[in-house]
């Protein structure tokens, strides 16, 4: 049976009946409207951990923009049944009140890896994440918490903030999934009309441009980035924000590709902003 929270005491309460169980506890932080990424995030928790709580609130304070906050979906029966089927255990879906309150004057900041890529372009975003994911670990207490790799910058941010913090919980990332024509599974796609949906699909295309030359042999990060950047630029209706080949847990750009890279980008469609990534953990040898 799926239980519904609204108030952190009774997350609390749930959770704390579950340990007293013997169960282990795994929590999946999304923003609701949830699609096949979300879906395997949760069946991985299903998999590992015996009591899966699975929180749905739109974060206000890691929007950095009045109109996305506005726009961004909120199907929260569908999201319900979703969680169900999935077999999740509860479903913590606060109002604003209830996370913050009157006053949000503590907020978590991990320096140094958010300063690139989405942090130099989104003021305080990963503040407005970390804080709202420090508060869900300190209501959930998991055991393990399941973090997608295609917000692979906010994964490399949550686990340094995870460390740095002494929390008691394992970060699981788990891969970026992918709709059958190639786009990022996003709630964001719900936005995109027929014709910017095909624009979009570059930018996967690119992605899959760059991981077939790496594999094949390329090292220098520039070459890839500029081919990225050329497929995207090719396309009238996209406007590439960034296009990053860093390392992918220090997101330290690279100029030469070694064992692992990170190649990420956001672009803009329209009013929509997208974000995707391919990530190379065992870079074959060149000529290998
Ligand atoms: P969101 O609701 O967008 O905040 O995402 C909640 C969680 O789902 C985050 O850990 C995301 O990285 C993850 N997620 C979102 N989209 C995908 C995807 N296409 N593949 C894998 N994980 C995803």
């Amino acid at each position: 049976m799926t239980q519904m929270a609204t108030t952190v005491g009774e997350v609390r309460e749930a959770v704390r009946a579950a340990r007293r169980r013997g169960d282990r506890v795994g929590l999946v932080p999304t923003m609701g409207a949830l699609h096949a990424g979300h879906v395997s995030l949760l069946r991985a928790a299903r998999a590992e951990t015996e009591f899966v709580v699975v929180s749905v609130f739109v974060n206000p304070t890691q929007f950095d923009d009045a109109s996305d906050l506005g726009a961004y979906p909120r199907p929260l029966e569908a999201d319900l049944r979703v969680a169900r089927e999935e077999g999740a255990d509860l479903v913590f879906a606060p109002s604003e009140a209830e996370m913050y309150g009157d006053a949000p004057w503590t907020t978590v900041h991990v320096a140094g890896l958010t300063e690139s890529m989405c942090g130099a372009r989104r003021p305080g975003h990963f503040d407005g994440v970390c804080t709202v994911v420090a508060k869900l670990f300190n209501i959930a207490e998991p055991d393990v918490a399941y973090f997608g790799e295609k917000d692979a910058q906010q994964l490399a941010v949550v686990a340094r903030m995870a460390a740095d913090l002494n929390f008691p919980v394992r970060i699981r990332p788990c891969p970026l999934v992918r709709d059958a024509d190639g786009l990022a599974a996003s709630s964001r796609n719900a936005r995109l009309s027929a014709e910017a949906r095909a624009e979009a699909l570059a930018i996967s295309r690119a992605l899959a441009t760059a991981r077939e030359r790496i594999e094949a042999g390329e090292r220098d990060a520039a070459t890839v980035r500029a081919e990225i950047e050329g497929v995207l630029d090719a396309v009238d209706g996209l406007e590439p924000e960034y296009v990053a080949v860093v390392d992918p847990d220090t997101l330290e750009p690279l100029a030469r590709i070694e064992d692992r890279v990170l190649v990420a980008t956001a672009v803009r469609v329209g009013k929509v902003r997208l974000i995707d990534n391919c990530l190379l953990r065992e870079v074959p040898e060149a000529g290998a």
